[in-house]
């Protein structure tokens, strides 16, 4: 496939050959998830054996309306500093190779008949933000992956205040039913298995509240896939 970003590394700047997105140094210092890892949120899981479903605590403490989940970064070093520059400095070259790192991670979870829809973000702070990082990624999985697309299957009822900060039952509270399928849309995933795509998985809430809404607008089952997963250090 043809790059349309220089080839450049994603993190140092340095020219790189690969079209992969990292040089070595820190391609090596990057940390994505490989081995035994939570199979609801794919955080890396220490000891099991590979191919075992394992469950990480958050998941076993908090009930996840998702069926499968994979990340394909730590966010944490490296990981996190690509998602922040992704979100905040437009650093939209970042997206394809983190496409192909999620969908590389997503592997063992693709169902051949999902639709992918992004989180989303609500107008007002699209506005502001002018793109939704999700919907950029969302759309390069598609390409990736040859699955369908529905950039705005999911719609914010009302905007949540910022959630950085809050506990984990408050961030809950906060985005239960403000995440709706429109009807316009549901026709899309009626029978049908959904791929949910965001940058980032903290506390699970938000994708929590998206994937109630795609089951409740008659999806099959949900899966979700992250570019970095907030992992307690072990
Ligand atoms: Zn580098
Ligand atoms: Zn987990």
């Amino acid at each position: 496939m043809h790059m349309i970003y220089p080839p450049r590394c994603l993190n140092c700047g340095e020219m790189v050959e690969s079209d992969f997105g990292l040089c070595g140094p820190c391609w090596r210092d990057t940390p994505f998830i490989g081995g035994v890892v939570c199979d609801l949120c794919g955080t890396p899981l220490p000891g099991g054996e590979i191919g075992e479903i394992a469950h990480c605590d958050d998941c076993l403490a908090i009930a996840r309306p998702w069926t499968r989940g994979r990340a394909a970064l730590v966010y944490d070093g490296t990981g996190r500093r690509l998602v922040l520059a992704l979100k905040h400095d437009d650093r939209h070259e970042i997206v394809q190779p983190a496409a192909r790192w999620m969908v590389q991670a997503a592997r063992p979870i693709l169902d051949p008949d999902s639709v992918i829809a992004p989180v989303p973000l609500h107008w007002t702070r699209l506005l502001q933000r002018r793109f939704n990082q999700s919907a950029l990624l969302a759309r390069a999985i598609s390409r990736e992956t040859g699955l369908p697309h529905c950039p705005d299957l999911l719609r914010r009822m009302k905007r949540t205040e910022v959630l950085d900060g809050k506990g984990r039952d408050q961030r809950f509270a906060a985005l239960s039913a403000t995440i709706k399928v429109p009807w316009t849309r549901a026709e899309l995933i009626r029978n049908r298995a959904v791929l949910l795509v965001d940058d980032v998985m903290t506390s699970g809430a938000t994708l929590a509240a998206c994937a109630d809404a795609c089951l409740a607008a008659g999806a099959t089952q949900v899966c979700v896939i992250v570019m970095a997963r907030v992992a307690k250090r072990p």
